[in-house]
């Protein structure tokens, strides 16, 4: 799965925000936050605009190499410069898109040592007589939720799930894994029939949701990778047949750190950088938009998180297809690297903002940085909209929130919470697609607020739909 941190509670991180991450010398990485670089060179460079180079950014991202710890005048000049580029790149906008999240499975082998999804694949067989807090869904069960959420004003369906042995590309990817001798060992492969539920493929999954009307943002390189396993298929190839399913565009999740020394600590089972690379340029041959991420505040150092970025960079040079880079804080709860005292917490207030900034500098050739609410709570995220950031997220309905409507909402965020927030700094709310190519601006006085993208959207508010529907039928009733 690409980053199931990211369905943590955000507070996890927040109760230990302040704890430092492991420090390089722990790990014995050969890249170390040190440069030939001045900091204010660096910050020079980046009021005028100038294309950073990894140096720059670690400079910008420890506040200068010179000094221990972050300075906090410095750090406010960086969070001022991207403040600015900001402005002159996307103006005072801030987006945000209906979504719903429907992962299909929690089963996967893997082993990221950041995930805290625990559920070995072998749980989920049906001999098995332990218990599990997984899940896996059937193709029907994908379309109801994803159906239920079109019908509330949805626009996409966000869908990242584990990499559960019997997934498969389609009939014919199943029929080349069952001719291995030994598919289990060789190629992470057991039939349907050994699992209590049978998740289907990837392309009966993907057209299901898609035949609802739904936008699907799906398939990771890390999941594409599990789609061509066995096989000497092209990345390019099984995008194109999973975009004839109905795949629209591709999460650049499962991304972490692009750097080999990092992902051997974090994710040793996972596709390496180079891969990763290589499966995000095959989505977009196949004519697909892709975003961008970097899960960062684990055991990484601001050289490594300054590397990442200029893959990211080098990536949209050679590709022109990320609409967006997604920072993703580490929430450290519960997690294998917390767990076994790789690391101690994840990153500060500090270095948030700090990553959400220079990430602005950066790249310089992607328009828009997002702000997770998800990983930062509002108040930080609303922050984090001033130091960069013009993206705030999805609304994140989800199958829990939908059938306990009207409870506590948990991750969800109203068109009226959002369009408060926003306006409340001073800035524009605008429903927004996936890609970015539509955008509604919605005026705050004009409330409640509702999605109007979907293609069932009528700006009634995501959980008002139903109610509206009761309260009709009631009135036929009388
Ligand atoms: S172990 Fe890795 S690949 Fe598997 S669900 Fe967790 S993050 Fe995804």
């Amino acid at each position: 799965m690409t980053d199931p941190a990211a369905s943590a509670p955000p507070g996890d991180a927040e109760d230990d925000a302040s704890a430092a991450a492991g420090t390089p010398e722990e790990f014995d990485f050969v890249h170390v936050p040190e440069t030939d670089q001045s900091f204010e060179n660096a910050l020079a460079k980046a009021r005028d605009g100038d294309r950073l180079t990894v140096d720059d950014g670690v400079e910008l991202l420890t506040t200068g190499t010179d000094r221990d710890g972050i300075d906090p005048v410095r750090k406010e000049q960086v969070l001022e410069a991207a403040d600015r580029r900001r402005a002159e790149v996307v103006g005072e906008e801030v987006t945000f898109v209906a979504n719903v999240n429907n992962n299909v499975t929690t089963a996967c082998n893997t082993g990221c040592l950041f995930c805290n999804f625990k559920n070995t694949a072998h749980q989920f067989e049906s001999d098995y007589e332990g218990e599990h807090t997984g899940f896996t869904k059937t193709v029907e069960e994908s379309r109801e939720v994803v159906a239920d959420a079109v019908e509330r004003g949805v626009y996409e369906v966000t869908s990242v799930s584990g990499l559960h042995p019997a997934l498969v590309l389609d009939e014919e990817h199943r029929e080349v894994l069952e001719s291995y001798d030994r598919p289990a060992q060789q190629v992470d492969y057991k039939p349907p029939a050994v699992y209590d539920t049978d998740p289907g493929s990837y392309t009966d999954q993907i057209r299901a949701m898609s035949e609802t009307g739904a936008h699907v943002h799906s398939m990771t390189p890390e999941e594409a990778y599990h789609a061509k396993r066995g096989t000497d298929w092209s990345y390019e190839d099984v995008y194109r047949r999973i975009a004839d399913a109905g795949l629209a565009s591709v999460p650049g999740t499962a991304a972490e750190i692009l750097v080999p020394e990092v992902r051997e600590v974090i994710c040793p089972g996972k596709i390496g950088t180079d891969e990763w690379l290589v499966g995000m340029e095959g989505a977009v041959a196949a004519g697909l938009d892709v975003t961008a991420t970097m899960m960062y505040g684990h055991v990484e150092n601001e050289m490594h998180r300054a590397m990442h970025l200029k893959e990211i960079r080098d990536l949209q040079d050679r590709t022109g297809a990320i609409t967006e880079f997604v920072p993703l804080s580490f929430v450290h709860g519960n997690t294998p690297l917390y767990e076994r005292g790789l690391v101690t917490g994840g990153a500060s207030d500090d270095e948030d903002e700090l990553v959400i900034a220079v990430s602005r500098l950066f790249l310089d050739n992607i328009d828009h940085i997002q702000s997770s609410w998800v990983k930062f709570g509002d108040a930080k995220a609303l922050k984090l909209l001033n130091c960069g950031a013009d993206d705030f997220m999805g609304t994140i309905l989800s199958e829990e929130i939908t059938t306990r409507a009207g409870g506590g909402y948990g991750e969800f965020r109203s068109f009226d919470d959002y369009v408060e927030m926003v306006s409340a700094i001073g800035r524009v709310p605008v429903e927004r697609s996936t890609d970015y190519r539509t955008r509604r601006r919605i005026d705050p006085d004009d409330g409640p607020h509702g999605p109007r993208l979907g293609p069932e959207a009528d700006g009634t508010p995501l959980l008002g739909r139903h109610a509206k529907d009761a309260a009709a039928g009631a009135r036929a009733d009388d």
